[in-house]
């Protein structure tokens, strides 16, 4: 498998064809180490809980700053088990960002609840606070979901907490984009009431597969979290909730373990890709979007504003003729999606998210980036510009 991955690498390098992602860089003596990993496990037949997932779910409480840290299947059980936990269920009204992955809006459809979108903000991504407000105060929401887009969170995120306190309204932070994130020196996830991660292989603490997790200060719900995440279980045959089977695989913990070890220079090397971007593409007529103040990002995410559709296609056919991948995150607001449509129970505010769903464009960003690869998307971006601009 992994001969295989290597050879395919060799050849996209030759042809110096630059992904929009590439999960293969892996530090020296990973694989190694992995392999060994691998092997004990295996022969001993640990594949359920045990050793690795309980490590993981320690590391994660002081690198998150946490008090409880649950590991689950996927971000998008994480999600789920967060608004089972705090008693979302059938008919409750729960808020989401019209702006995001499509599992948050997902996740508050499959626990019976009702969806109502919030507009974004153009300037962080995040949620506009005033519809937010106003979502608050006239939606009667039981709960309500932000997202912490991009490898940073809402400029207003201490407004968002206060406002939901204020109101008894349950605010989820889906933080599957946010691993690393630092605000006013502390981990996002710290003061969040309850927050949610995802271990899907793209995000800045990827598995080897799907994973996800789940962190509050609040004992109560993290057991009401770990019960519903094992089929509601209070013994082995005795179950006190129906719940679903949302285990994290020890073998994935194990991997995550290792990817743990090496967070911080990855984290690192991202962050490092996003100041090189940030020194080169200012002058090219491209607004890239910035982490607020207070904010110390992971480098998730690389975020261009295209300024128009037309410069916006440019600038993606140069990077497909130069085999540069890119990304649009996210090509459409959740209100807008067909599936929406049977579920979706109101919006707040206006198209703020229209627009910035038809402007994004995100270049490559991933680890341990080279240079070369650096200089040459941005010398296609600004040849690209150039030719627009007429210069
Ligand atoms: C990735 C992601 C999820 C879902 O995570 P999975 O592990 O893929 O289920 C949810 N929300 C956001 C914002 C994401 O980026």
């Amino acid at each position: 498998m992994s001969l295989i991955l290597n050879l395919y690498y060799v050849q996209r390098r030759t042809k110096i064809n630059i992904p929009f992602i590439d999960l293969k860089r892996f530090e020296p003596g990973f694989h190694d180490a992995l392999m060994s990993k691998l092997h004990s496990m295996t022969l001993g037949a640990q594949f359920i809980g045990g050793q690795e997932v309980a490590e993981l779910e320690q590391r994660l409480l002081s690198k998150l700053e946490v008090a409880h840290a649950v590991t689950c299947a996927n971000g998008t059980d994480a999600l789920q088990l967060a608004l089972r936990a705090v008693g979302v269920g059938a008919g409750d009204v729960v808020l989401v960002p019209n702006a995001t992955f499509w599992a948050t809006f997902e996740a508050v459809v499959n626990v019976g609840a009702k969806p109502v979108t919030v507009d974004s903000d153009l300037s962080d991504g995040g949620v506009c606070v005033d519809a937010f407000e106003q979502a608050i105060r006239e939606g009667r929401p039981k709960a309500a979901l932000i997202a912490h887009l991009y490898g940073w969170g809402s400029a207003r995120i201490l407004e968002l907490r206060a406002l939901c306190r204020q109101h008894g309204v349950v605010l989820i932070e889906d933080g599957a984009q946010a691993f690393g994130v630092r605000y006013q020196g502390h981990s996002i996830y710290k003061s969040a009431q309850i927050s949610t991660t995802s271990f899907y292989p793209a995000k800045v603490l990827g598995g080897a597969g799907d994973g996800g997790a789940v962190f509050t200060d609040d004992a109560t719900i993290a057991d009401k979290v770990r019960r519903l995440g094992n089929h509601g279980r209070t013994a082995h045959y005795g179950y006190g909730d129906v719940g679903w089977n949302s285990r994290l695989d020890s073998l994935q913990a194990a991997f995550l373990n290792l990817s743990l070890d090496h967070i911080e220079a990855r984290i690192a090397s991202r962050r490092e890709a996003v100041a090189f971007y940030r020194q080169h593409l200012p002058d090219t007529g491209i607004q890239l979007m910035n982490a607020p103040d207070g904010y110390e990002e992971n480098g998730y995410c690389n975020v261009c504003l295209m300024p128009d559709l037309a410069s916006k296609a440019a600038l993606e056919a140069s990077l497909k003729a130069a085999g540069i991948g890119f990304g649009n995150i996210y090509p459409s607001v959740m209100s807008k999606q067909p599936g929406a449509a049977a579920y979706l129970e109101g919006h707040f505010g206006g198209q703020v998210g229209e627009q910035l769903c038809a402007s994004v464009l995100n270049l490559p960003l991933y680890p341990y980036m080279t240079e070369t690869e650096l200089h040459r998307i941005v010398n296609v971006v600004r040849e690209g510009q150039e030719a627009i601009h007429g210069r």
